[in-house]
Formats: structure tokens, sequence, C-alpha cells
């Protein structure tokens, strides 16, 4: 019998493996779970990935057990792009920035799925310094492909909003095979997809009707926070303002359950050449402020408003050689030495217990200090230890340590796990002063089984809470299951949502009905239905998944 490597090998272009180091790196992303791929395959282009899909739609149809998840750089915290059947990789081939034009409004870029943002960047950059500022604090590690299909948020959500935002067009091939262009329609525009007698007609039938059916249920469905990754953005594809219809948004944050993507066109704006950054120390009884604080700065407009706390801070320190080595001979002396004030305070026992950085962008040096300056004197009253970084060179190690967080911890903890679990609800701001002592006393009820990280944004109520865990203990990894409703429960009591970028993934599939109610839910099936009838793409995340998923794909040692 030939084997379904020969059986794609001899259809493809690209590449197909089963050799067992790839299969073994393709079953993990930065989740706590592992699920190993019967085949990996690299697409050249659309082309071979519409004869990749229609390969597996027909060993479906003759009843094989298969299915595709598309990967791209695979650092997906919640195993989104991990699967036991098919990964096909896109970073390999598919890694061209395929245009990039200024225009009036900006610009916008046209991309692979497998181009790495850190590459994209450059690229946008040198284009009258156009940027995606919906870019993840992984931005050295993650692609394009991901930031798309995450909705990926980050360190400028809290002025840019997320990719859903900038995403205008994105190439797909649907689940038969097919290949078509998900963009923004105008009323006759979609009559006329609405005749097709395709998959992609009656994709635009069904999801016209159901939307406009469900139109109240969506609209109060959508989460009141202002980052939001879980479900299916069903609230995002009608345009009420300049009467549009787009699929591409609704794909945008799927996590490649309704379609893969090849390309995506998104938008870029102008950035700001000009940043000084307010940086704030506070200590254990600070923290009671934290609510008014955050309030006293938010009217400033900060661009960024981020957080870490003190075992982030000395992580960072103890291993700073390390993290320095990853950079230029240059950069790293200039900021190794920047860091001697802070290691002091960490030597000495004098580190702040959280830190708050608000960094503000303008036209010119002047009004981004004059920002700083203001947002620092509306904090006064709280008496903090302060400080203003007047320019981005002086804020750059404030940035390493907050990017390089949860990186510092997978690397460095030893016999324990950095394991996200509840490492990106989003709640309020306003609710604070209630949900955060709630949350602690939650927490403390579990803390002989782990210490843990937060860092995240502040600004916008997203947290990034990283527990440190022995996942060789049975009685350990149950606290996962046993923890996490609790969490949910007192996030969605307070009008937040599970996950704000990181998306749903298998660890966060099954709540979904808890976050959104079974009506809600049975839409997310419907949509999932109509795109994808036969379940072969990415199955489990979104729809399907279940707390067993959790259990039994879980890591179950701490490497
Ligand atoms: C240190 C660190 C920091 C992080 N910080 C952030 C952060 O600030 N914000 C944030 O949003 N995330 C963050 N993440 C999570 C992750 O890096 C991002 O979500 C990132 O955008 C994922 O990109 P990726 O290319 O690695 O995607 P992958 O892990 O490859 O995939 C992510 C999901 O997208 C799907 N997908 C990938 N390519 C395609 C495609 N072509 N078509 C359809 N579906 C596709 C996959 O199936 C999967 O479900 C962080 C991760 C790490 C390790």
């Amino acid at each position: 019998m030939t084997s379904l490597k020969d059986t794609l090998s001899s259809l493809l272009r690209g590449d197909v493996t089963d050799d067992a180091k790839t299969l073994d790196t393709m079953s993990r992303d930065t989740s706590l779970f592992v699920r190993r791929p019967q085949v990996v395959v690299y697409p050249k282009d659309a082309a071979d990935v519409a004869v990749l899909v229609t390969e597996v739609a027909k060993l479906k149809a003759q009843g094989e057990n298969m299915s595709v998840t598309a990967r791209s750089a695979g650092t997906d915290m919640g195993g989104g792009p991990l699967t036991n059947s098919i990964a096909a990789v896109f970073t390999k081939y598919m890694n061209h920035v395929r245009e990039v034009t200024e225009d009036a409004g900006g610009g916008y870029a046209v991309t692979e799925p497998g181009v790495y943002y850190r590459d994209f960047e450059k690229e946008t950059l040198a284009h009258g310094r156009l940027m995606l500022e919906s870019y993840p604090a992984s931005r050295e590690l993650a692609a394009m492909g991901g930031i798309v299909n995450n909705n990926s948020g980050g360190e400028r959500t809290l002025e840019y909003g997320k990719t859903e935002k900038y995403v205008e067009e994105i190439d797909v091939v649907l689940s038969d095979g097919s290949q078509t262009t998900f963009k923004a329609l105008d009323a006759a525009a979609l009559e006329e997809k609405k005749v097709l007698q395709t998959l992609e007609g009656s994709i635009y039938r069904g999801m016209d009707e159901l939307l406009t059916s469900h139109a109240d249920e969506i609209a109060k469905a959508k989460p009141h926070v202002s980052k939001n990754s879980a479900g299916y953005a069903l609230w995002n594809v009608k345009d009420e303002e300049h009467h549009t219809f787009n699929l591409a948004k609704l794909i945008c944050g799927a996590q490649g359950t309704l379609a893969l993507m090849t390309s995506a066109k998104l938008r870029l704006v102008k950035d700001q050449a000009n940043r000084s950054m307010l940086v704030a120390f506070l200590s254990k009884e600070d923290m009671a402020n934290l609510p008014a604080i955050v309030h006293a700065v938010l009217p400033h407009n900060p661009e960024s408003f981020e957080s870490f706390d003190q075992h982030t801070l000395s992580l960072a320190i103890k291993f700073l050689p390390a993290m320095l080595s990853q950079m230029g001979l240059f950069r790293a002396a200039r900021l190794g030495l920047s860091f001697l004030p802070e290691a002091g305070m960490v030597l000495t026992g004098g580190a702040p217990y959280f830190i708050l950085m608000a960094e503000f962008s303008e036209d010119t040096h002047e009004a981004a200090l004059a920002a700083a300056t203001a947002a620092r004197a509306s904090i006064a009253p709280f008496n903090l230890k302060t400080r203003i970084l007047k320019d981005e060179r002086a804020s750059e190690k404030y940035w390493v340590v907050r990017r390089e967080s949860f990186a510092l911890l997978r690397k460095h903890s030893k016999g324990m796990y950095a394991t996200p679990f509840i490492d990106d609800f989003v709640v309020p701001v306003d609710s604070y002063p209630q949900f955060l002592p709630e949350l602690d006393a939650l927490l403390d009820e579990y803390k002989q089984y782990f210490v843990y990280t937060i860092a995240g944004h502040i600004g916008n109520g997203n947290f990034h809470i990283i527990p440190l865990m022995d996942l060789s203990r049975p009685e350990v990894r149950n606290v996962i299951l046993e923890l996490a409703p609790k969490v949910y429960d007192l996030v969605i009591k307070y009008g937040g949502t599970t996950t704000g970028e990181h998306n749903d993934g298998i660890i966060r599939t099954p709540y979904l009905p808890q976050l959104f109610g079974e009506g809600v839910y049975e839409l997310f099936k419907k949509t999932k239905e109509l795109f994808d009838p036969e379940n072969i793409f990415n199955p489990g995340k979104k729809i399907g998944g279940t707390f067993d998923d959790i259990k039994n794909d879980m890591l179950t040692t701490n490497t």
C-alpha cells in the first residue's frame, strides 16, 4: 500500500517528509501540549496548497481519518498549529513579501504566510517607515501566517488595535481545494458571489443568512473589551459604516479552521518617529493604587502601556548574558551597561514589585517628552519612584525585558515548565479594583502548586500570567483543569474574555461555550460547517475540542 508520504510526494512540488526529527520538532509549539504529525508538508505555492487540500478532501471522503493543520513559525502558546495528521508548514517556501506600496492612507503590503515578522518589518520600514503596528511581542520569532490567523496584538495595540483592523484581503484555499480571495464586497458584489454554485457560493449564502438572521445575538456576543481572539469574529464581517461584507475579517483569528491562507493584503501605517517613556516602579503596597494609576495615565494616550513583575526582572538580570548574547556585540555591550542600576536593585533586594512602562509617540521629540512628563505629573499623588526615558534608545532595555519575559521563563526554569493556561485573559480596566484582589485570592489558594510571573498589556486589561509548574507530577497537572474555569468564571463575571491575542487553540477551545453561551457557540459551529463540512482543517480548534484533549495531550515532563 502506498504511504501517505509517498502519495503526497507524487502530487506536490514542495517537500513532504516523515523523518523522526522533523516530526518531533513539529509536534511542539510554545504551549504545554505535544501532538505528533503523521507527515509534514512544505508547499511551494498556493497551487501546491490547493493540490494538498484536494487530495486530503478526497481521502477523507473515502473514509480516511485525515486533516491539514497550517503552521507558520510555530510559536503559538495554545497548541493552535499542533496535529496528529498533516502539518502544512509555510516558512520554507511561501516566505515572500510580494508588494509594499505607499498610498494616501499610509500604505499596504501583500505577504505570504511564511514571512517572519522581523523580515516583513525590514521591508515595510524601507517604504516611508510603514509598519504593521499590531506586531506581537514574539516579533523576532513569529511569522505573518500566525499573526493573521491568531489575530495577534502586541505592545502597540492600545493605540493601533489588533491585526483584524489591518487585514484587507486574504487569498485562501477552501476545504474542497478551490482558491479564492476574501475581501470587502459591496451589496451587488455580494449578490454575485451568492449565486455561484460552488463551495464559495454556498459559504456566502450561508454566512449572509446566518449574520442577518442572528444580527442582534452576534452584536451582543462581541466581548466588551478592547481586544479579543476567542471564538469566530462574526461581528467583524459586516461593516455597517461602509456597507461592505468581508470574510477576510472572519478568517483573521480563525486559526486555519475555516480556510488556509496563502497570502494577505495588510494595511500599514506610518510609524511615528519620536518616542518617550514613563517608567513607574511600584512596591507591593502601591499595588492597591494600580487601578487609579492606570486611570491617571490613560488620558495621556500612551501608544503602549505595559507591565512586568519583580520575578520577570530578576530572571532578566540573572540571565542577562544569555539574553544579550543573541544580539550584536556593540548593542549587547551598550545594553549590558545600561542594566547596571537594575542589577544593583535586584542584588540588594531592592527590586520593585511591579514595573509600569507607558510609551508616548508623537511627531516631534519635544511633544513625546512633554506627553511622558505630563503623565508623570498626573501620577505624582501616588508618590511612586519614576523615570522618564527620553528616547527609544534609552527605553530599549525595558522593551527587551518585557518582550523576552516568556522566552526567559521557557529557557531558564530548571525542573519546572513555563505553563501557559491562564496566559491571556482580558478584563475591562474599570474592573481592576474588584477583579485584581479576587484573582489574587484565587491564585493564592493554589500557591503550593506553582509560582507565577505576570507581564502584560496593563492599559488594555490584558494579563499574561505564566505559572512555573512541575508537569511531571499528576496532581500539579490536575490544577490546570481545576483552576482555569475558576479564573474564567471571574473574568466573565467582570465582562472580560479568555484570550486577547493568543487565541483558543487546544487550551481554550473547550471554554468557548462558557464564554459565549451555547446559542452563540451553535453559530460558531454552523460557521465551521459552512466552510469546512468534512472537518479537514485543524480539527479540535475552535470547534470540537474537549477537556480530555487538554488532559491527554498535555506534557508530562518539563522539557
Ligand atoms: C515569547 C513569546 C511572546 C509572544 N507574545 C505574543 C504577543 O504579544 N501577542 C500575540 O498575539 N501572541 C504572542 N505570542 C504567541 C505567538 O507568537 C503569536 O500568536 C504569533 O502571531 C504566532 O505566529 P506563528 O507564525 O508562530 O504562528 P503558528 O504558531 O505557526 O500558528 C498560529 C495559528 O495560526 C494558524 N496558521 C498559521 N499559518 C496559517 C495559514 N497560512 N493559514 C491558516 N492558518 C494558519 C495555525 O494553524 C495556528 O492555529 C507569543 C509567543 C511567544 C513564544
